[in-house]
């Protein structure tokens, strides 16, 4: 089922100083993991797209939002007070994974930020996936939720410390890593984080139809 409608805000529960998830009322809404909605304050003209975090086998609907400096949307969402209303419609695009490919491929997820909020959609609504994920942060203390994954299976990138598990950019840890040529990529991000590693695993040899990416900015 689409929604063009409301949605009741549940909680606000923040990550960080600046980043936070928005739980809300699913209200029936059927997405494919790696969709996004457009979401504003209801009553509110001004909508953005966010990722739907959550699984699609839960009750709820929840996006992780960074607060942008001098943003509008961003800033304005994280003091909705729980029992208020959110605008919502969807779900949107086409950043999703071919259900075929799951029993018998290897999947890498490489994000920056809170580019991860899909990918984390994705593992939550197929706990069967073989997949590595890449997350780029400048500080440790980015790790949004990283004991929702598999330890073995989640790489925290850090550029800004050392308290990662791999010091420097995703960037570097692609550049660093061998891969198999039949791994499916998917990326989510900002645009230059995404050009650069779609470059990168090119000249890896990965060919261009198992390379997906979602651009945040
Ligand atoms: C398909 C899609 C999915 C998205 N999903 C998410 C998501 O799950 N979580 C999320 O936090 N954002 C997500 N975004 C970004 C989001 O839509 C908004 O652009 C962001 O929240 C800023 O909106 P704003 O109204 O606060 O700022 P605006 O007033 O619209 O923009 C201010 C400036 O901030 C830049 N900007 C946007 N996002 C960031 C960022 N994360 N860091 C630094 N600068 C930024 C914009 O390019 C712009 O120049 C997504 C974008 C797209 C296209």
């Amino acid at each position: 089922m689409q929604t063009n409608g409301k949605h009741r805000l549940r909680d606000v529960k923040f990550l960080t100083e600046s980043t936070y998830i928005l739980q809300m009322d699913r209200n029936g809404l059927e997405f494919e993991a790696g969709q996004h909605i457009l979401l504003g304050a209801d009553g509110d003209l001004n909508q953005r797209e966010y990722s739907i975090y959550s699984g699609n086998n839960e009750e709820f609907l929840e996006v992780l939002i960074k607060e942008v400096d001098d943003g509008d949307v961003s800033i304005k969402l994280k003091d909705i007070q729980p029992g208020n209303y959110l605008q919502v419609e969807g779900p949107l695009g086409f950043f999703s994974l071919d259900e075929k490919l799951i029993p018998n491929h290897k999947f890498l997820f490489v994000s920056s930020g809170t580019g991860i909020s899909p990918f984390h959609c994705m593992v939550k609504s197929h706990p069967e996936l073989d997949y590595t994920l890449l997350h780029g942060v400048r500080y440790g203390k980015e790790g949004y939720e990283s004991h929702h994954y598999d330890k073995n299976r989640y790489i925290k990138c850090t550029s800004g410390d050392q308290t990662g598990d791999f010091a420097g950019r995703v960037t570097d840890y692609l550049l660093k890593h061998p891969i198999d040529k039949s791994t499916i990529c998917y990326f989510c991000g900002n645009f230059k984080m995404i050009r650069e590693a779609m470059d990168i695993l090119d000249k890896k040899g990965i060919p261009h139809n198992q390379l997906h990416a979602e651009v945040y900015f």
